[in-house]
This record gives C-alpha cells, sequence and structure tokens, in this order.
C-alpha cells in the first residue's frame, strides 16, 4: 500500500483469475489503500466457486483487503434508485431492440459504417423518439441530452498509454459513444451504471484497470456528473498479453493463477512474469 488513495479491485467471478487480474490486483494494492469488490451482477454466468477461487488466489499472492466485501448483486434497490433519478432528469429512454433490429438497422444500405463504441456498435437510437413505456425494456442514455446538460466533460489519467487530461466534447461523446444501455432488460442495471454507483459508495479516488476500459471512462465520467458523484483519478494500466501478443481472457485457462500454483509457482515468480 502507499500514498493516500483508495483503490479497488473489481474482479467478475466467471472464471479462473489469470495473470492479467493478478496485475491489476497488485497495481490497485500499489497504488493505495485496495478494496475488494466483486462485480456479479450477471448472475447467470457467476459463481460461488469463482469467488471463493479470487479470495484464495488473491491471498496467495500476498494481498489483504478490508472487511466487508462489496458485491454487486446486493446492490439491486441502489441502481434503481440511480436509474430512476436519471429517468427522472429526462435524459434516459426505454427501447425495445433486440441485438438483430439493431443489426438490421445499422446494414440498411443508407447507413454508412457504424462507429464502434465502448459496448460495441453506437445504437442508432431506433427508440429514441418512440416514447415506450414497457416496464421490461432496457434503458438507455439519450447522449445528447445527458450532454446539453454537461456541456463537455473531463477527466485525468495517470497510466502510461493515456497519461494526462482528457476533454470530451458533447459532438464527440454523441458519434463515438452514443446512447449506451444503463439497464439491460434481464439484469435491471449495467457495467456502467453499477461500477459508478459502486465506486462513489466505496469511496474510490483512483480507479486503476486495464487499458481497455479507457475508452468506457468517458461513460462513467457523463454518469458521475449526472448522478451528482465525484469523478475519482484514473489509471489504466497496460494489458498482459500471452506469447502471440493477444489479450488474456477469462478462458485462458493456461495462464490460470491456479495452474501456475499447481506446478510449484510461487507470489514472487508471478510478480517477476508481470515484469514487477
Ligand atoms: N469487472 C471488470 C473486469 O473484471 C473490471 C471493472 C472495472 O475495473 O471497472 O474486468
Amino acid at each position: 500500500m502507499a500514498g493516500g488513495a483508495v483503490t479497488r479491485f473489481a474482479p467478475s467471478p466467471t472464471g479462473p483469475l489469470h495473470l492479467g487480474h493478478a496485475y491489476a490486483a497488485l497495481v490497485a494494492d500499489a497504488r493505495g489503500q485496495m478494496l475488494l469488490r466483486i462485480e456479479d451482477i450477471d448472475r447467470a454466468r457467476c459463481k460461488p466457486e469463482w469467488e471463493a477461487a479470487i479470495f484464495e488466489d488473491l491471498r496467495w499472492l500476498g494481498l489483504r483487503w478490508p472487511a466487508p466485501v462489496m458485491r454487486q448483486s446486493d446492490r439491486q434497490a441502489v441502481y434503481a434508485q440511480a436509474l430512476a433519478k436519471l429517468e427522472a432528469m429526462g435524459v434516459t429512454y426505454r427501447c425495445a431492440c433486440s441485438r438483430g433490429d439493431i443489426r438490421a438497422a445499422l446494414s440498411a444500405p443508407q447507413e454508412g459504417a457504424a462507429m464502434i463504441g465502448p459496448d460495441g456498435p453506437v445504437y442508432p437510437g431506433l427508440c429514441r423518439d418512440k416514447g415506450i413505456a414497457a416496464p421490461d425494456a432496457a434503458i438507455r442514455l439519450d447522449m445528447a441530452r445527458a450532454m446539453a446538460l454537461l456541456g463537455q466533460i473531463s477527466f485525468d489519467d495517470s497510466g502510461q498509454d493515456h497519461a494526462g487530461r482528457h476533454l470530451k466534447t458533447a459532438p464527440e461523446l454523441i458519434e463515438t459513444i452514443g446512447d449506451i444501455a444503463l439497464a439491460r432488460r434481464d439484469l435491471g442495471t449495467s457495467y456502467h451504471l453499477s461500477v459508478v454507483v459502486d465506486d462513489a459508495a466505496q469511496g474510490i479516488t483512483e480507479v486503476t484497470r486495464g487499458a481497455d476500459l479507457f475508452e468506457a471512462t468517458a461513460i462513467h465520467v457523463v454518469l458521475q456528473r449526472l448522478l451528482g458523484l465525484p469523478t475519482p483519478a484514473y489509471h489504466h494500466h497496460r494489458l498482459i498479453r500471452d506469447d502471440q501478443g493477444k489479450r488474456l481472457a477469462k478462458r485462458d485457462d493456461a495462464r490460470a493463477l491456479a495452474k501456475y500454483r499447481a506446478e510449484g509457482a510461487t507470489p514472487q515468480d508471478i510478480r517477476h512474469i508481470l515484469g514487477i
């Protein structure tokens, strides 16, 4: 632990922790008081065994964190409250589109190449003015309305690839991110909404995470500003890649910490492999 920052490691219990997770956790720990958060909103993909394995792997690495551990599956009511606040501000709308509807709209001949945002192709706005009322529809952020309130947003990053202040204007966010989903029909929330609400609730002052999430940070800052929550500092760190240069994926069990451990590696060996 170093400095006065409060950081977090926020894994999803959908598989074994691999070298990339170990690096993320060690960076969070090195840069501040690391809190742990289990990102398990997607109940269908998360398993208690994987959660237990996360604790075991992190302890083995030599990491410790204060209790209680925040678990997103306990916090549906808090996410619903945040969503209700955004709805009351008039910066959301309900969306009944299936993935197929969106794909069809994007491949219509009059459409140019779809812009790819942090969540995939930028939503073409099909339901924006439909006034859909179905309570079980997905809920999207109306980026144009949100940015009409905010003007522009900014945040600071101290990671090596993105070091500096990042300023995002309304036209840029509308074009490159657009109307992202704030609540999936089946989950009642989304990664973006939950992370923003939870980072504030945990008092996180520096968000450390992989550079693959850099593009999503603008979404999080928009939501912080709309919800009146503080914007933490960001530190997007390098990604750990395999020998072919590919980013490690959850399925990459060959790089699972448990496997290294079973083969006799020590936590010090892991730090060495990670270049720490
Ligand atoms: N839960 C995400 C992951 O497993 C990390 C989220 C974050 O750090 O914002 O990659």
